[in-house]
């Protein structure tokens, strides 16, 4: 594998198995690229609670973390570090009060429509600022794993399917689509199958923010760089995973990398690698070692 200036990687389900899990075994390979200069940017739908308790940048000095980045909340939060080691926000995408009300409405009409029309209940989460969770499967609990589980995708077909909603996948986010224009909107509607989460940006706002920065700051170019996620698999008919939304026009001459071994399309280019946190861990060593050798 060639060695990457950049590396841009998801958090839940590929640098670390659970939020609750420590992030002591990540961290390690993360410092040594950190202090040979490569840059590596976290991007990730949460938010910085979520990311080792907030704590993350304590493993790495004020020097290391000026090569830590981290794209967050769906492309809410895009952030750096300055010369003292404090946050520092790049770039913002927060809908304004009226906005984020615009999408509560939307949302809250999928709800009723689907109750209404399909008797399928579903749970919304209002309280993130840039967006809302639609939870699709409210019979089926994930508890400390956020990410998508094996065999979900299948149970939400079958959960459509049994309540009549046709269409699938594909045919929802359409439906959250035709709400928002409704609202006068163009929403952003993304599903990892349990979830629906509708808001005006996406995983590709935190890559294109965070990679235009690497690219004018230091001439990165997307080919030297690396996208790694668990969620690229998608649900047919073009509809793929939160993490492909890291290929975008800007990105997609970089090399994109799934730990998942979940079967399905990928976005084209996108190579499977399995091994799931390992699989991302024995990346970020091989490439410590590559740097540390010249
Ligand atoms: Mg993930």
């Amino acid at each position: 594998m060639k060695k990457y200036k950049a590396i841009f990687f998801d958090w839940d389900g590929t640098a670390v198995v659970s939020r609750k899990a420590s992030a002591d075994q990540v961290a390690k390979p993360m410092k040594r690229l950190l202090a040979e200069g490569v840059k590596l940017a976290i991007i990730s739908g949460t938010t910085m609670e979520n990311i080792a308790g907030g704590r993350l940048h304590e493993y790495f000095t004020p020097e290391e973390r000026r090569n830590l980045f981290l794209g967050l909340g769906r492309g809410a939060y895009n952030y750096s570090f300055d010369e003292k080691g404090q946050l520092f926000l790049l770039e913002e995408k927060i809908p304004v009060k009226e906005e984020i009300l615009k999408i509560h409405d939307i949302c809250y009409e999928i709800h009723r429509l689907l109750l209404q029309t399909y008797e399928i209940p579903t749970d919304i989460v209002f309280s993130r600022p840039n967006y809302c969770k639609i939870d699709l499967m409210v019979g089926n609990q994930r508890g400390d794993a956020l990410f998508l589980q094996e065999g979900e995708r299948e149970e939400l077909l079958f959960l459509l399917e049994k309540h009549g909603f046709r269409g699938g996948i594909k045919g929802m986010i359409a439906l959250a689509e035709r709400i928002g224009k409704k609202y006068g909107m163009d929403v952003s509607a993304t599903t990892d199958a349990k979830y629906l989460e509708v808001g005006i940006s996406s995983k590709s706002d935190n890559a294109d923010i965070l990679y235009g920065f690497l690219q004018r700051e230091y001439g990165i170019t997307d080919a030297e760089c690396s996208f790694w996620g668990d969620e690229y698999v998608g649900f047919g008919e073009g509809i793929y995973g939160s993490d492909s939304f890291m290929m975008t026009e800007k990105t997609k001459g970089g090399d994109f990398f799934d730990v998942s071994h979940t079967e399905g399309g990928r976005p084209e280019g996108v190579r499977k690698i399995g091994g799931g946190v390992d699989g991302f861990m024995k990346f970020l060593e091989e490439q410590s070692m590559f740097w540390s050798e010249t």
